[in-house]
């Protein structure tokens, strides 16, 4: 685990420090999951750790929600040796379009790059029951959920985080005067 932490921040999925995130807090770690797969071959290496723990688990096909999920959904499956498919929002309701199906019984995998607050994957979990589908369980790369058994299904993951969330005049980090950087703006000034 200590050495796929180092592993994601070597590839600055992690990154440790003081950041402005979109929803305007503030937080002392970062997660980019989409820099781990700019390299398909650590990519792959990483991804197929999390399969380990699915040993003996029947799988038939891996789903994931878009964007994130889907390329974790295409090397899960990859590594599993089943099908990928992945659901996307339409309307703000997950679907699944381009021909994806799901046959009756079928043993699905819910994967995600992150999970939070299950927010998406249990959508995507919705889904597939709504189709007759059967969710044999959930796996994350990442773990930054606060509560425990956030599924009423088995949870695989890699990597669990604690991470802080900071309203800006809450924040320790700005008390002590680093100052921080917003993700994504800095590293287009590269
Ligand atoms: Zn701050």
């Amino acid at each position: 685990m200590d050495y796929l932490i180092e592993k994601f921040a070597q590839l600055g999925a992690i990154k440790k420090g003081h950041f402005l995130l979109s929803s305007g807090k503030h937080s002392d770690t970062y997660i980019q999951c989409a820099k781990i797969f700019e390299y398909p071959l650590e990519a792959q290496n990483i991804v197929n750790i999390l399969a380990q723990k699915l040993y003996g688990q029947k799988v038939d096909t891996v789903i994931g929600p878009a964007i994130g999920g889907i390329t974790v959904a295409y090397e899960m499956a990859r590594a599993l040796g089943v099908r990928a498919i992945f659901a996307e929002r339409e309307k703000g309701i997950f679907t699944l379009r381009r021909g994806f199906e799901i046959k009756e019984k079928e043993k699905l995998l819910v994967v995600e790059d992150v999970i939070t607050t299950g927010g998406s994957a249990r959508e995507v979990i919705d889904l597939v029951r709504n189709l007759n589908g059967e969710v044999i369980g959930v796996a994350s790369l990442v773990d930054r959920s606060k509560e425990k058994d956030i599924f009423d299904l088995p949870f695989y993951s890699l990597v669990k985080i604690d991470l802080e969330i900071y309203e800006e005049e809450d924040c320790p980090l700005c008390k002590i005067g680093i100052p921080y950087v917003k993700p994504g703006s800095r590293e287009l000034k590269k």
